[in-house]
């Protein structure tokens, strides 16, 4: 694959065991968010246009399955959920930041 550019500072991300991240400006992407399995493609879908569509397979800490985008947002990864009657959910976002509603 590709190396994937930082979707923030477009410069390259490093490979490390379990995530991708940016020596330039800090952003990290784990290969594993929520127990999904970020693949390569996803990875370069998010950087190339700094989302993905919704997915499916994403645990919540409850364990309750969902299905969310992943998207780059002040050089960090949040959720975003496809509706709005996720007002109730309290899930953290994928790197324990703020959880996003569109
Ligand atoms: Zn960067």
């Amino acid at each position: 694959m590709n190396i994937p550019s930082c979707p923030s500072c477009g410069q390259q991300l490093k490979s490390r065991p379990y995530s991708w991240v940016c020596s330039n400006c800090g952003l990290q992407i784990n290969n594993i968010i929520s127990g999904k399995v970020i693949s390569p493609a996803i990875i370069q879908q998010l950087c190339t246009n700094k989302r993905t569509p919704v997915m499916s397979g994403f645990i919540s800490k409850a364990r309750k399955p969902f299905s969310a985008a992943l998207v780059i947002r002040d050089n960090r990864i949040v959720f975003e959920f496809p509706n709005n009657d996720s007002s109730s959910r309290s899930d953290d976002a994928a790197m324990g930041g703020a959880v996003v509603r569109v």
